[in-house]
């Protein structure tokens, strides 16, 4: 059975992006299809600037919104990063294989670089690194698949070539990963930008939908999404960006492809109410799953010791492994 891996980093509120991107596949297909381990990825949260008890916060509920999406604990394995060491562990080895020009060409590096700068922060040097770290938490685990949405392929690239390399070196160690991106809404874009995507990281709140927002405010700001000024409905992602999202938004919570959804509205009005109803609608159990288990936090806390638990069983030898290779 293929090894698959993923993770939500606990950054801020998750968002339609990241359900639309990876978590609903997930829940829908991974988690059956394969031996799969979603991961709330708290160490990488550490790489800008942040609020300690922010992030314990904010990791608890990914956590819980990550079952809430519906993962089984039964079927998969949900766990918190930090829980299990063997993460940091083989990270610093794959840096002893990885290299500086690796990391700096990497554009997630140079935009948040470049963010953080902008702020009058310094650069952390974990933002540089925090690729390797990716990697390593998909190499323990021997993960073939890792699904996730678009602008996360890079990184999958570089643990594949860091794994091809080791192996190359020290001897057969890791399984070589590749990256699985969704047919529709792999990189769901924002709504009052929709040359940037969704991201939760970025404070603009009026383009991002939350998982948690309230119904009202999720059709607000679908409605207010920014299109342009033409009349006639048509999918091109390069000449009609906020049209193109909304329409593969839309094709993502209800079926059908964009084309085709296209070709079926006259106006952007209507499009735009549909869209808005489509995610109240796909987003609505897991809001209603949230709240029970928010009512529950005992359950949360075993599900993820046990998640833990299970995970560095499997992650341990792979990483002991890596030790000896190395010459360690
Ligand atoms: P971010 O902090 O940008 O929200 P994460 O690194 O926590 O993203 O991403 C979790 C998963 O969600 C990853 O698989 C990522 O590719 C996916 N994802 C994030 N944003 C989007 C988006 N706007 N559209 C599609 N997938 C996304």
């Amino acid at each position: 059975m293929t090894r698959v891996f993923s993770g939500v980093k606990p950054t801020g509120h998750l968002t339609l992006g990241n359900y639309l991107g990876a978590m609903r596949r997930w829940a829908a297909v991974d988690q059956h299809e394969a031996d799969a381990l979603f991961c709330v990825v708290d160490l990488h949260a550490l790489t800008v600037e942040h609020d300690p008890a922010r992030v314990r916060r904010l990791s608890r509920q990914a956590a819980t919104l990550l079952l809430a999406s519906g993962l089984d604990p039964e079927v998969c394995t949900v766990f918190v990063q930090s829980h299990v060491d063997e993460h940091a562990r083989l990270s610093y080895v794959l840096e002893c294989v990885a290299t500086d020009g690796e990391m700096r060409r990497m554009i997630q590096y140079k935009e948040k670089a470049a963010r953080e700068q902008r702020r009058g922060g310094s650069v952390r040097l974990s933002l540089l690194t925090y690729p390797v770290l990716m990697a390593a938490d998909i190499l323990a685990y021997g993960a073939g698949e890792v699904p996730v949405g678009d602008d996360q392929g890079q990184h999958v690239e570089l643990a594949r070539d860091i794994a091809m390399r080791f192996n190359q070196r020290y001897g057969h160690t890791f399984v070589v990963p590749r990256a699985t991106h969704p047919e529709v809404a792999a990189r769901v874009m924002n709504l009052q930008d929709p040359t940037s995507k969704m991201g939760k990281s970025d404070d603009v709140g009026p383009g991002i939908v939350y998982l948690l927002d309230e119904p009202d405010v999720m059709r607000k700001k679908v409605m207010r999404a920014v299109t342009d000024s033409g009349r006639e409905v048509v999918y091109d992602r390069e000449a009609r960006p906020g049209l193109a999202n909304l329409l593969e938004v839309l094709a993502a919570c209800s079926g059908g492809s964009p084309e085709e959804l296209a070709g079926a509205y006259q106006s952007y009005g209507a499009l735009k109410k549909d869209a808005a109803e489509a995610v109240v609608e796909v987003l609505r159990p897991v809001q209603e799953r949230h709240k029970e288990l928010c009512a529950d936090p005992g359950y949360v806390e075993r599900v993820l010791r046990d998640g833990a638990a299970r995970a560095r069983g499997m992650a341990r030898p792979t990483v002991d492994a890596a030790y000896r290779a190395i010459g360690l």
